[in-house]
């Protein structure tokens, strides 16, 4: 069983238009270009080789100037779509919501979100929606979200989005988070990257707080490091398995490229990242450990 625990549904529904060719995003992935423009089935097709898909995306920011993140939507529109898209695809993927602490109703589109769409999770992603994780708001969604027994999952880490502010995203403040919803299940995407000992800091001092494991292996050095240190400072068993498609890469193509981990210390006297940690990661039942299942 593998368990994709962080994918984004994509926007066109259908092919809009021609699909954008692929683009030169060496800001996002300094090892090919990307295409994070797919359509419905286009995503349902590259998830194939995996058994089970959190999908989700993140609410915009109601005060959000025009802007690059001008494609983001409102947080009822995100939910909507992704009820429609899991209910069409019939138990494979499980939905998560997001929300915006700075909406008016935001505690109630949680509600609505888990009981009458189905929505499984909360997805925040603070810097991009321009909110601090540690503000009061942010932590009545931490609340209800302990109440209604979900986790939440936060991008963390740096983005090239110029106006996101990377303090909101940086992954020491899940420490006091998981102090404050002790029983919070919590996931701190891309293992905080490119502050991964941080992320570890937190994972290894809170039960219920893991990382994912997305978007890592194409900064192949970055990417042994930070397995290495999950190594010494026991959180391997914290990491769970993730590809962020289509926004970094696919299922198939993270799982290779976390099996590559040693490859860059190939006839050095570095110690390797054990083999077996990777697989162990790979089809670690994710779900069971969130409490969604
Ligand atoms: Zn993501």
């Amino acid at each position: 069983m593998i368990i994709d625990i962080h994918t984004h549904l994509p926007y066109d529904r259908e092919a809009a238009a021609p699909l954008e060719p692929l683009k030169p995003t060496v800001s996002s992935r300094p090892d090919r270009s990307t295409r994070p423009r797919y359509t419905w089935k286009e995503f349902v097709e590259v998830m194939k080789p995996v058994d089970r898909v959190v999908v989700f995306n993140i609410a915009r920011d109601p005060a959000a100037a025009p802007g690059p993140e001008e494609f983001m939507q409102p947080a009822r529109e995100v939910n909507d779509s992704v009820a429609e898209f899991v209910k069409q695809q019939g138990g494979k993927f499980i939905g998560f919501m997001s929300v915006h602490p700075r909406d008016p109703n935001f505690l109630q589109e949680m509600d609505r979100a888990y009981y009458e769409l189905g929505l499984r999770g909360v997805k925040l992603g603070p810097n991009y929606q321009n909110f601090d994780p540690l503000s009061e708001g942010a932590f009545q969604i931490y609340k209800k979200a302990q109440d209604l027994k979900i986790p939440v999952l936060f991008h963390q880490g740096t983005s090239p989005t110029r106006f996101a502010d990377l303090d909101y995203a940086h992954p020491r403040h899940a420490d006091r988070i998981g102090m404050a919803f002790p029983d919070l299940k919590i996931v701190l995407a891309h293992m905080g990257h490119p502050w991964q000992a941080d992320c570890i800091a937190v994972i290894r001092k809170h039960p219920n707080i893991y990382a994912d494991c997305s978007a890592l292996f194409y900064r192949p050095w970055s990417h042994y490091n930070c397995m290495r240190l999950a190594t010494e400072w026991s959180v391997l068993h914290k990491l769970l398995f993730a590809s962020d498609c289509p926004a970094a890469a696919t299922p198939e193509e993270t799982m290779a490229g976390m099996r590559r981990v040693n490859e860059i210390i190939e006839g050095t006297k570095l110690p390797p990242v054990p083999e077996e940690a990777i697989e162990e990661i790979i089809h670690r039942n994710s779900l069971e450990l969130l409490g969604l299942e």
